[in-house]
């Protein structure tokens, strides 16, 4: 029999919901997004999370760069941006063009603003169980998982990827859970004896259908984060969707991670409104 879709498009909606919710309650909540070059996929990207945010009824502060902006330039509109009270969640589109010190630049992004949750401090306070501001991908997952009552305590979590922004942090709120986790790579040897093994099992890899039905064990909850483009326009994920014959639960691609992620970069945005406006209390919704 196969198993049950997870429906990212509904949950991402509800939440979108609980945060217009709370930026009415906060009264003002401002997001500035910087995008640097003419990339048309990063235009889409940020296009899309300034339409969330307004409709959130956020101040949504759209910056854009041209691609030749001098590293100097760039790190003084993070500053004003930094400095501007009205401004709750700052995020930079990232990669930026060659040339840029990607590094220097998420280091110079206030970590109270920084709701892509990259700055050091952030993904140092996860890796340390205390998480603050977390990369939206991975907390959308959560909140997936948890939505769908999918147990974590003792079970075994299989991440296949380690970046910075799914894999590792991914990774450590499934430990923070007290699931048992793997983290496969390109250098793992053997994927598939990892992935049989997997009550849950994320895939965040970028590579198109890389885990076919045969290693997905049965009854597992299967998340795919893959957004590969396949032949045309269609979009396919990291997992064959064959597999939902043997999952109990899987996510589609597209409809599944993606409208979660938007969702939680918003929700980041009020928890980071909220902290800065009660500065006391630790930032919480994470
Ligand atoms: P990334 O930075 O390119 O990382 C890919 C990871 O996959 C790396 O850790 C890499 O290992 C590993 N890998 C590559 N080939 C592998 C193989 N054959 N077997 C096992 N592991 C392998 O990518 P990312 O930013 O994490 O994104 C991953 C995918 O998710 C992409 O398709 C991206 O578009 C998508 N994505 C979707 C959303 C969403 O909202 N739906 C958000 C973010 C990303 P090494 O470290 O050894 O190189």
């Amino acid at each position: 029999m196969a198993g049950t879709i997870i429906d990212g498009k509904a949950l991402g909606a509800k939440v979108r919901e609980e945060v217009a919710a709370r930026v009415a309650e906060l009264g003002h909540v401002g997001l500035a997004t910087v995008l640097v070059g003419d990339d048309p996929a990063s235009h889409i990207y940020i296009d899309l999370k300034q339409k969330a945010a307004q409709a959130a009824g956020m101040e949504a502060r759209d910056v854009k760069l041209p691609a030749d902006t001098s590293e100097d330039d760039l790190l003084a509109t993070i500053a004003e941006l930094n400095a501007d009270d009205s401004v709750d969640g700052l995020l930079v589109k990232l990669p930026l063009p060659a040339g840029l010190d990607e590094n220097r630049v998420i280091e110079a992004i206030a970590p109270e603003k920084d709701v892509d949750g990259i700055h050091p401090f952030n993904a140092g306070c996860l890796y340390l169980g205390r998480p603050t501001l977390v990369p939206g991908t991975p907390l959308g997952i959560m909140r997936m998982l948890d939505e769908y009552e999918i147990p974590l305590r003792g079970a075994h979590a299989v991440v296949v990827g380690r970046s910075a922004i799914v894999g590792k942090p991914m990774a450590h709120l499934l430990l923070q859970r007290h699931a048992t986790v793997t983290i496969c790579h390109s250098r793992t040897v053997d994927l598939q004896r990892h992935t049989l093994d997997a009550d849950v099992l994320v895939a965040a890899v970028g590579r198109e259908h890389l885990i076919a039905p045969d290693m997905v064990k049965p009854g597992a909850t299967v998340i795919d984060v893959g957004m590969n483009r396949g032949e045309g326009k269609k979009v396919l994920g990291d997992v064959d969707p064959g597999a939902i014959d043997r999952a109990a639960y899987m996510t589609p691609v597209p409809g599944g991670v993606g409208p979660m992620t938007i969702a939680m970069v918003m929700q980041n945005t009020v928890t980071a409104a909220g902290a800065r406006r009660a500065t006391s209390v630790a930032p919480a919704g994470n």
